[in-house]
């Protein structure tokens, strides 16, 4: 049986005087929630819908696979060509630079669902899922947390100038949109562009935000719990659907230094799955598995 329980078990955290969101400077992240909506003056070609799924699901690879699995976790190893271009690739997702956001996910895992967690959904849920993000009081990259990534100062130019790589990936969308309107004329290439930015990019960054936050709040309080770990970490197949394998939360609150979040066949890792492929042709080595008893005590005794 697994264990299953709830997160007000656990009882409610008092968040710091200093850990409020800033209405102010989160204006700009709200309006680019509506910013898509404006793609019913341009139209969508059709295939600006496969771009916005195309830079979900690409950038999501960079985000779990690099940003999480590699930065935040050194679950695997690769040179430092292919991880200055997977800290790349995460930047593009827009979630600030790689040393930032993996310096925080340290803190996660360190002070779990206490009161020092940055975004234990005892908190609130609505805390952990985006209002942390929009507080003034993390905006900074805790460098104390990720000195074993801040000697290579190419990341750190990236963790500075992370729009760089943002903004790379929103002209690849408005010239995509472009060639969508080549024959039709200027006006045709115009609106292609304009689909381009807010479908292909600016839709497919929001989705991309709020998947990547339910990993911080919604699994934390939805799914089964197989190991009784001290956080309120839990198990959840539709997260892991959608996110490329982070769903299997509890697995990872419990063996972090695994590059598998899915630990048997069934817990489908997409993200896994990739990497085990590019170890295959050495772009990545080193792929860190869980330990067996780890696995056997939670899947295998009954
Ligand atoms: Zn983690
Ligand atoms: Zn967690």
């Amino acid at each position: 049986m697994a264990v299953t329980s709830d997160a007000t078990e656990y009882g409610r955290l008092r968040r710091a005087p200093d850990e409020r969101v800033n209405p102010i400077t989160s204006i700009p992240f709200w309006l680019l929630h509506l910013l898509p909506l404006l793609a019913i003056f341009t139209g969508v070609p059709w295939q600006i819908w496969l771009l916005a799924v195309w830079m979900y699901w690409s950038r999501m690879f960079f985000i779990t696979a690099g940003y999480h699995r590699y930065f935040a976790h050194k679950s695997y190893r690769m040179n430092r060509f292919w991880q200055f271009v997977f800290a790349f690739g995460g930047a593009t997702a827009a979630q600030k630079g790689p040393l930032w956001w993996a310096a925080h996910h340290r803190d996660h895992h360190r002070y779990s669902d206490t009161d020092r967690d940055v975004h234990s959904p005892r908190k609130g849920f609505w805390w952990s899922h985006v209002g942390w993000i929009l507080c003034d009081k993390f905006n900074a990259t805790k460098e104390e947390n990720i000195r074993d990534f801040t000697r290579f100062p190419e990341l750190c130019w990236l963790n500075r100038h992370d729009w760089v790589a943002t903004w790379t990936a929103g002209s690849f969308c408005a010239f995509v949109g472009f060639a969508t309107g080549i024959g039709g004329g200027w006006v045709a290439v115009l609106r292609g562009g304009a689909a381009g930015l807010l479908i292909g990019f600016f839709l497919s960054t929001v989705v991309l935000w709020h998947a990547t936050f339910t990993v911080n709040s919604l699994a934390h309080v939805w799914g089964t719990r197989r190991y009784t770990t001290t956080d309120t970490s839990r198990n959840n197949v539709v997260i892991a659907l959608y996110t490329g394998g982070e769903g299997w939360h509890n697995n990872h609150h419990r063996y972090q230094q695994s590059v598998r979040q899915g630990f048997v066949w069934w817990q489908i890792d997409t993200t896994y799955y990739v990497l085990w492929l590019l170890s295959k042709v050495g772009v990545v080595r080193g792929l860190k598995q869980p330990r067996r008893e780890v696995v056997f005590q939670g899947y295998m005794r009954h």
